[in-house]
């Protein structure tokens, strides 16, 4: 037998286990009638395999929990923040840091600083966060992303790449003066963890320099994005993850962080610029809203844990397996021909609900009933990321109805096996096969604000 397959396993092993609560589909029906039909509102301990989110959740290595008890609790000059200091030096590139308790906090102080009122800010696709941060301070964004990334059936492997031409539209529209930067988001969270080609980087650097307008990077995922480049990129396969990821940062003038994904940690966030004056306004801002320019609202050992985790985050060995295992899961589920997002992204599978249950209007809430009936079948927490989280026209009342209707399974880092996948995998398999059984949702409470999160329905 000639073996053309080698399988790869987890460049890891398990030092401590967290046990989970076994629930029967009785159990599992009732604790969802209780919540709503809303995946928020479950109770963790009621949830077998949780994929809400990949945000904190990672387990972090021994070496960072040692890292923990080196915290030097300082209120000033920590040396942990000098530790953290090196870390973004060494693998990002950026000559100044400022901690903030995570991304946000970074978003809301570079967005203060550098838009003004009136000011445009391009990006690929918008973040939750971000744009709320720039509107805050005055700014408009504009999606500038390529056309492709709306499209979830369509093969591009770059899909979160800018589109000059739209960008290039936008500053003879408003001239660069309105523009303070481009917002460039490494890998594209709401296009399903798409990612931005280098080559899409260097052109963009090309165009804003003429422009004299700067470049910030959300480098949040990064090192996933790396990933992809080394995998499909021209003349990338044999640099290291590491080599890619200072090169990304290396066309930018900053960029704002949250540990939370990459960075393998539980709370923590960063921002990191190269010019002097934004960092002097910036390190004087901090203060107000999060803390002393060394600390920035986290603890030492957090800085600490950070750090290591930075670095562990760009091994091309952790890497392969973190990627890997969120293809096996996609893989798995083509085989099974579940309609989901292509390519399969960074850092979840997202399945297409209109695709999966044709028999529901987007207004029976298509997305959200195949979270909950996920959840009943086996345990495994999803969510809606479509008709619910879309909200409502404040002028009209209507909801809006976005293209994308879409189930998000986020892979936490390090936290699950291969075991875990093929459940998750044969459980919406499983589902797919009764699919047309499912009946839809009402909403019966509606929050004011981001309804997705507390929401609440009743089975049609
Ligand atoms: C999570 C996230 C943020 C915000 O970071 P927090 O640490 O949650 O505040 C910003 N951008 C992207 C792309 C994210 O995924």
């Amino acid at each position: 037998m000639s073996l053309t397959k080698r399988s790869w396993a987890e460049p890891f092993k398990i030092k401590m286990v967290e046990l989970l609560k076994m629930t029967t589909p009785e159990q599992r029906e009732k604790a969802i009638k209780e919540a709503g039909y809303n995946t928020f509102l479950l109770k963790s301990e009621d949830v077998y395999i949780d994929l809400l989110t990949d945000s904190g959740t990672s387990a972090m290595s021994d070496q960072q929990w040692s890292g923990l008890m080196l915290g030097d609790e300082a209120y000033a000059g920590s040396k942990n923040f000098y530790t953290l200091e090196k870390a973004v030096k060494k693998f990002y590139g950026y000559k100044h840091l400022i901690p903030t308790h995570q991304g946000r906090g970074a978003e809301n102080i570079l967005s203060q600083v550098m838009i003004k009122k009136g000011d445009i800010v391009p990006g690929n696709m918008y973040f939750t966060t971000t744009r709320l941060h720039q509107e805050l301070a005055g700014g408009t964004f504009v999606d500038v992303i390529i056309d492709e990334a709306h499209d979830s059936e369509n093969l591009h492997p770059f899909k979160g790449n800018i589109d000059l031409n739209k960008l290039q539209a936008l500053i003879k529209k408003h001239g660069a003066k309105k523009i303070p930067y481009v917002c460039v988001a490494v890998t594209v969270n709401l296009a399903g963890g798409q990612p931005v080609s280098m080559q899409n980087l260097k052109e963009l650097r090309a165009l804003t320099q003429e422009h004299g307008i700067k470049i910030m990077l959300d480098m949040t995922r990064i090192a996933e994005n790396a990933y992809f480049i080394q995998q499909h990129e021209k003349g990338y396969a044999k640099k290291s993850i590491a080599a890619i990821v200072k090169e990304i940062c290396s066309y930018t003038d900053g960029a704002t962080f949250s540990g939370k994904k990459d960075a393998l940690v539980n709370i923590g966030g960063f921002l990191a610029v190269n010019d002097q004056d934004i960092f002097e306004e910036a390190s004087n801002l901090v203060v107000v809203y999060e803390g002393l320019h060394t600390y920035g609202g986290l603890a030492g050992r957090d800085m600490e844990a950070m750090a290591i985790g930075i670095e562990e985050s760009v091994q091309d060995e952790h890497m392969k397996a973190r990627i890997g295992q969120v293809l096996y899961l996609g893989e798995k589920m083509q085989e099974a021909e579940i309609p989901i997002v292509l390519p399969i992204g960074g850092h979840g599978i997202f399945i297409d609900a209109k695709r999966f249950l044709p028999h529901l209007k987007q207004d029976q809430f298509p997305a959200q009933t195949l979270a909950a009936a996920l959840y009943i079948d086996s345990g495994v927490r999803t969510m809606e990321r479509g008709i619910v989280s879309a909200g409502r026209n404040a002028k009209t009342g209507d909801h809006y109805y976005p293209k994308l209707e879409l189930v998000r399974l986020t892979i936490p880092r390090r936290v699950y096996t291969q075991a875990h996948m093929d459940v998750i995998a044969e459980s919406v398999e499983r589902v797919y096969q009764d699919r047309k059984k499912i009946r839809g949702l009402k909403m019966v409470y509606e929050p004011k604000y981001l309804r997705f999160f507390q929401a609440r329905f009743s089975k049609l």
